[in-house]
């Protein structure tokens, strides 16, 4: 067998691509992602810096002989896309179709936050190809939704919903949060049933973690008793991932269910470690075998986006692990065929795989050479990552 020693990756051709929208209307007691609160920022000057980051990013492409494609994915995060103008994300659309051309089924997401704000540019997104909207919801109670910082209220939430729907956008996604403070089972079940009544056909959950330089942080790591212990936590999750796979949702990934195939080719494409590209500032990239981060900071980002970008090269070794980790995040698991498919190398993951089975975290299909985490597996996710580091 050819021993290909070189990231598989260098080799993907580009077809996903990022957009950091680096504005909030306030910040969230929870949050750790890059954003700046702000009502009037100079969005005209960020779209410039996107394209800025952009030629530069083509540039290095070009001279790495990186194969780039026309989209299939294309994602606004955050922060709060919908903060921006409507002609600016109008613009932002328009110019990466020229630049690098959108794939006939392209998924184009975008996060909304259910603020009245807005709405006229999310209105503008899907008129100019938005096709699939990442919805905040977080929880139904508009106490919890008072405490973890939103500015939104569940009847916020309904009104944004209708507007999203009278659109024609069936495809879209809500994520729901548990763990939270004063939060209890019942509550979090209360909020999945509400969302399974809605039909949303993709939800993501995820329990509160508290990160370091968040309000929580201050807050709640020198309390941990006023949050619900790790056992209420796990059963919290077991019993949502029961609710929705007892009304037809299929869990496909830790924290993700979807119904009917409306799974989210953006991240489906992360899990599989092919390349994507990130821009603005604390985004991340991950092509050619290396890891880009960049800089949280929107002033030094704005001056030189490449510059100011961490950089870590994602040798042949690392890129298997990592791999194998995320194969265990997707409910396909790791298959023995695939990865050699993938690496061009027999599987030299046996001895940590065995310790994973003796420690009755995994399950082996014996017909397909393929394992799985089990329930066990589930509630102890990170032990089975760490086997690969
Ligand atoms: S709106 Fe989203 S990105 Fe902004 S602070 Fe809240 S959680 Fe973070």
């Amino acid at each position: 067998m050819l021993k290909l020693q070189k990231n598989p990756n260098i080799d993907d051709p580009i077809e996903n691509l990022y957009i950091h929208v680096p504005f909030c209307h306030k910040k969230c007691g929870y949050c750790d992602y890059y954003s700046i609160v702000s009502q009037t920022a100079d969005y005209e000057s960020f779209l410039e810096a996107i394209k800025k980051e952009w030629k530069i990013t083509k540039n290095y492409l070009e001279k790495n002989h990186n194969p780039l494609r026309p989209l299939k994915t294309l994602y606004f995060g955050g922060g709060t896309p919908s903060v921006l103008s409507p002609q600016i994300l109008t613009q932002l659309i328009n110019y990466f179709e020229s630049e690098i051309g959108f794939a006939s089924d392209i998924e184009i997401t975008m996060e909304v936050n259910p603020e009245p704000i807005g709405q006229e540019t999310v209105l503008a997104g899907i008129k100019t190809g938005v096709n699939r909207i990442s919805l905040g919801f977080q929880a139904k109670q508009d106490h919890l939704l008072k405490k973890i910082g939103r500015l939104h209220s569940y009847q916020d939430f309904l009104r944004m919903l209708d507007l999203i729907r009278e659109q024609g956008i069936k495809n879209i996604s809500c994520d729901l949060m548990f763990g939270l403070p004063d939060q209890n089972i019942e509550e979090a079940l209360i909020s999945a049933q509400t969302l399974i009544d809605l039909q949303i056909p993709h939800i993501s959950f995820y329990s509160l973690i508290l990160e370091e330089n968040t309000l929580f942080y201050k807050k709640y790591a020198k309390h941990p008793e006023l949050l619900p212990s790790e056992d209420s936590e796990r059963e919290m999750y077991r019993q949502l991932l029961n609710i929705f796979e007892s009304n037809q949702y299929q869990y496909y990934e830790l924290s993700s269910v979807a119904k009917d195939n409306y799974f989210s080719r953006h991240n489906y494409n992360y899990w599989s470690t092919k390349p994507y590209l990130g821009l603005g500032p604390g985004a991340h990239s991950y092509f050619n075998g290396i890891r880009k981060g960049n800089i949280r900071s929107i002033k030094d980002w704005a001056l030189d986006p490449w510059k100011s970008a961490e950089i870590e090269e994602i040798d042949f070794d690392l890129a298997m692990r990592e791999y194998a980790m995320l194969a265990f995040r997707l409910n396909e698991g790791f298959s023995v065929e695939k990865f050699e498919k993938r690496f061009l190398i027999k599987n030299p993951f046996e001895k940590e795989l065995k310790n994973l089975i003796e420690q009755g975290l995994i399950v082996k299909d014996q017909q397909f050479e393929q394992y799985y985490l089990n329930p066990k597996g589930l509630d102890f996710a990170n032990l089975v990552f760490m086997e690969f580091l």
